[in-house]
């Protein structure tokens, strides 16, 4: 009996990668024996954090790390770190700040969610003064410069691949920052350089544990050692509510080594014959085309299928809203899928899997299968539309319109 039988859930060919809202990343054998285990355990979570702290320092080439229950926890966690420090009293405090430094900045193009949460909830839980700078389009120095007074605690910086091309670079946002000795903080949640933010001089930066580093929920916290400690601190106070568990820690411990040691380019090669199935059966289909593409957000292999609906006769939303009630449910990344683009990720995809992912979207594609008119729209929706529906029938599976 599978899981899903056992259980009573749907069979999920996840292709969006390890998104949270999709239970993450799938985790290997081997990191799942290490995290059942210590379950089996009692143990000191500060000795646990130690090793963790040992295990990220491998990793990012950091001074110091700390596991975290996920990353907007580490995100929340950070900013309450800048803002309270290691002062027992400080951290009790919060959110009420009644010392100077409490204005917690970032530009205006980066204002993106924390997941599914905007990122400002969880910079003012923490009761900082939150001060967005620039303009949604562009930032310049200027803008930052004239930002950076004496009651700034800390400056964030997101790492992703969709912002406006005019926002600040990172290595002039951390140079501008540190002339005015005020941390910078980095939600590098989807980053698979896991160095390179080190390098530059980030002084926090928060990394997913169970995203492409593959390992059960959890974060990572990377920096400078004084700060570091501060988040761990935390959970003396506001941190409490957002703990890492003891599966957790060992999850941040075991995913690193296990990607420390990962064989790159077998990885590739099974992921590109998984991209090769889908691209089989979507070969010659007017109006599709079909390409594999990497990114610095993705350590797979990813298929782009972009879909010209005047010449298929059907739009690429339509195909992707029937895909999440297809029998197994197929989830893609659709980010752009508004635009005529559906993106396939092959890390979790078992052999075979892309066939059948592949005939799905071809029947789609050549009338086989039509579209449900109870799903059927005249216009696509924005995403978040459709995120908000989706929690919505959470308890009845059904639209209450
Ligand atoms: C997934 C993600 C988050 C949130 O991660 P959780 O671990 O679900 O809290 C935050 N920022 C970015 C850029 C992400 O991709």
């Amino acid at each position: 009996m599978t899981i899903q039988e056992k259980f009573g859930f749907h069979k999920v060919l996840n292709t969006r990668g390890p998104a949270t809202i999709l239970g993450a990343a799938r985790v290997q054998e081997s990191i799942r024996r290490d995290i059942s285990d210590i379950l089996g355990e009692s143990a000191q979570i500060n000795e646990l954090q130690r090793r963790a702290s040992e295990a990220i320092v491998r990793l990012t080439g950091a001074e110091a790390g700390c596991a975290v229950h996920c990353t907007s926890a580490g995100m929340a966690v950070a900013a309450a770190a800048a803002l309270a420090g290691s002062d027992p009293a400080r951290i009790k405090a919060l959110p009420d700040i009644t010392w100077p430094k409490k204005k917690i900045i970032i530009q205006k193009g980066q204002v993106t969610g924390a997941g599914d949460c905007p990122v400002w909830q969880v910079i003012k839980m923490c009761g900082a003064e939150y001060v967005e700078i620039g303009e949604a389009l562009d930032c310049a120095s200027f803008h930052l410069k004239a930002a950076l007074d004496d009651t700034v605690a800390a400056a964030f910086y997101v790492m992703e691949d969709t912002f406006a091309p005019n926002l600040l670079p990172l290595e002039t946002f951390v140079s501008l920052c540190h002339e005015k000795q005020v941390p910078v903080i980095v939600d590098a949640a989807y980053l698979t350089d896991f160095r390179m933010l080190a390098r530059l001089g980030v002084d926090m930066a928060i990394y997913s544990g169970h995203k492409w580093l593959g390992g059960c929920t959890s974060g990572i916290i990377a920096g400078r050692k004084d700060l570091i400690h501060a988040c761990y601190m935390q959970e003396m106070g506001i941190g409490r509510p957002m703990k890492v568990g003891k599966e957790g820690i060992i999850s941040v411990i075991t995913s690193i080594e296990h990607w420390l040691a990962r064989d790159e380019e077998a990885i590739r090669r099974t992921q590109t014959a998984r991209a090769e199935e889908i691209r089989a059966e979507l070969e010659g289909i007017a109006g599709v085309t079909c390409s594999i593409q990497e990114s610095l957000y993705s350590p797979s292999v990813r298929l782009h299928v972009d879909i010209d609906e005047k010449q298929a006769g059907i739009a690429a939303w339509v195909i992707n809203e029937e895909l999440a009630h297809t029998e197994p449910v197929v989830m893609t990344d659709d980010y752009y899928v508004n635009q005529g683009k559906i993106i396939f990720d092959m890390a979790f995809l078992d052999e075979g899997d892309g066939t059948v992912i592949g005939k799905l979207v071809r029947d789609y594609l050549t009338g086989v299968r039509t579209p449900d008119p109870k799903l059927t729209r005249a216009v696509p929706r924005p995403r978040q539309d459709i995120l908000y529906d989706w929690f919505d029938q959470w308890l009845d599976d059904a639209p209450r319109g």
